[in-house]
């Protein structure tokens, strides 16, 4: 399988280092499974929101010498010796995050986001403290209260949510919430709103509470490098963004902040809440802030957006209902109750003609959340892989077929052809 280059566009293959002789020889049990894996993915059409495929240049950093270097600490100040070439390889991507976000200070070394979100509580908020976040109802993450999570067994999480006729942030209430408990932080940033949160608005609530603005940037950071989203950095005195997803890097969390709060940040990260940092990984994230830089970037997440309209209008046209209307990002949301099928059955009857989405709880969701009313899709791996609106729009209608139950045996031949006929460019 071959991956498109964010920088250079679509590629000649760059090697499977997964698939070498070395793998096979020693352990052809895991080679066979990563075999099936490659051919699971190129025969089924790739729609689950956080996925993406990483570019060749990232896969290659993260294969190299970098994967066995201990580097406790940061460059300059590290607990073990040799890090020389360590640290100036995150230094690299230290400089290419602060200036690609404009930011004064960036930590690369979370290994995920929800490692971030616990380094940024850890950070501001002492154990019992208050913090306002979106609820899980409303598409706030598990890093934003839930009971089976550090964050809602660590933290009092108050929940604000959208309007059940608009489907959008409602602002009065979270500035009634906030009065009302003042909690220590806000976080702005969601799962699966497909709408961009009003920072400046979320910034004027923290300050009159006198409350952290934290921004769950994780979805969106890609469409904020590119510009084609407002950016909470400017606004937040702490911003989580992920460096997987749609930016298309290492699965892994970056963290951007104020100067002020550089040295608290970087403490919660290590020694607080980590060990030694995955370098190579750090040094992937170095290559996919450099690629997110460049013109093809911008284009890639401008096709990312555009496709992710046409499929919205595409679920609308064959009944089903986007949340709020339709999408400003690489994700839509839609209430597929119209068409007689709860979410995990729309999800299950896709899967089965190869179309991988999640099915998705929705604001006021009557139905219990294993069930759901919702499916979500997301557009980062096909437009990865070279498809645009018109694959779009067509994949919208064999989304509605496979809903629609009936004959699922058409459905999942076209949908193997598609996928097939972009397969040998992903
Ligand atoms: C994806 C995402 C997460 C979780 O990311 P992990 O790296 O899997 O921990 C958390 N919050 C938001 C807003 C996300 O989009």
């Amino acid at each position: 399988m071959t991956v498109t280059d964010a920088a250079t566009g679509p590629t000649a293959t760059t090697g499977r280092p997964w698939a070498s002789e070395a793998l096979r020889r020693a352990d052809p049990q895991l080679a066979d499974l990563l075999a099936a894996e490659a051919e699971r993915r190129a025969e089924t059409i790739q729609l689950l929101a956080g996925e993406n495929l990483t570019s060749p240049a990232v896969l290659a950093a993260l294969s190299g010498p970098l994967i066995d270097k201990y580097a406790e600490g940061y460059p300059g100040r590290r607990h073990h010796t040799g890090c020389a070439l360590a640290d100036a390889a995150e230094l690299l991507a230290i400089d290419r995050a602060r200036e690609l976000f404009a930011a004064p200070h960036a930590n690369v070394q979370p290994r995920s986001v929800t490692s971030a979100m616990l380094a940024v509580y850890a950070a501001l908020l002492r154990p019992g403290d208050g913090v306002l976040a979106m609820s899980l109802e409303h598409g706030g993450h598990l890093s934003c209260g839930s009971r089976a999570n550090f964050s809602g067994r660590w933290f009092e999480f108050t929940g604000y949510g959208v309007r059940e006729d608009d489907g959008l942030i409602d602002l009065d209430q979270v500035r009634d919430l906030a009065r009302l408990h003042r909690p220590k932080a806000i976080v702005a940033g969601s799962i699966s709103h497909p709408r961009h949160p009003d920072w400046a608005a979320f910034r004027e609530i923290a300050d009159e509470v006198d409350a952290y603005l934290v921004a769950s940037a994780a979805q969106t950071t890609g469409l904020i490098a590119a510009g084609l989203a407002p950016s909470p950095v400017p606004y937040a005195d702490v911003t989580v963004a992920a460096s997987h997803k749609l930016l298309r890097g290492p699965r892994g969390g970056l963290l951007l902040c104020t100067a002020e709060l550089a040295e608290r940040i970087d403490r919660a990260v290590f020694p607080f809440s980590q060990g030694g940092a995955a370098m190579n990984e750090v040094a992937g994230k170095a290559v996919a802030l450099m690629e997110a830089s460049k013109p093809a970037y911008r284009a890639y997440a401008q096709r990312a957006v555009s496709g992710a309209r046409a499929l919205a209008e595409g679920l609308a046209a064959a009944g089903t209902r986007p949340l709020t209307g339709g999408t400003d990002t690489h994700l839509v949301a839609v209430d597929v109750s119209p068409l007689g099928v709860s979410g995990a059955e729309a999800e299950r009857r896709c899967a089965a003609a190869g179309l991988l989405l999640g099915k998705c709880a929705l604001p006021y969701d009557p139905a219990p959340p294993a069930e759901a009313s919702g499916i979500r899709l997301g557009t980062g791996t096909v437009t990865s892989q070279g498809m645009g609106e018109a694959e779009l729009t067509e994949i919208a209608g064999l989304v509605a077929r496979a809903l629609a139950g009936g004959a699922p045996a058409p459905v999942a031949a076209r949908v193997r052809e598609l996928a097939l006929a972009f397969a040998d460019r992903a």
